[in-house]
């Protein structure tokens, strides 16, 4: 899952070395990528995301989007343990450079 590339995962360009970068489900992103799909908030450190598709989603949008979707049949999947679902629950870890 990881080295697939140095790309960021948001916003597809690549990512120098030297450059902190936030991991998730087997994608990198810059930092400044590592925002909600639905509102854009940045994610920081310690805030709880969704990845939905490889797409992270802040906490606050991931309960609206459960709340009017049947995503949430799939979420529920995810939470059972029925692995397979594209949605991941995480939580920021603190930046890591790219290349350690
Ligand atoms: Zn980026
Ligand atoms: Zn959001």
């Amino acid at each position: 899952m990881f080295g697939s590339s140095g790309a960021c995962a948001g916003c597809g360009n690549a990512i120098p070395a030297t450059e902190l970068v936030m991991r998730a489900g087997g994608s990198v992103f810059h930092q400044k990528c590592f925002t909600c799909s639905k509102c854009g908030n940045q994610l920081v450190s310690g805030d709880r995301y969704y990845l939905l598709s490889g797409s992270p989603v802040c906490e606050t949008d991931w309960h609206k989007i459960v709340k009017s979707s049947s995503v949430a049949a799939a979420a529920a999947a995810a939470a059972a343990g029925n692995g397979g679902a594209p949605v991941r629950k995480g939580k920021v870890g603190r930046p890591r450079r790219s290349r350690e």
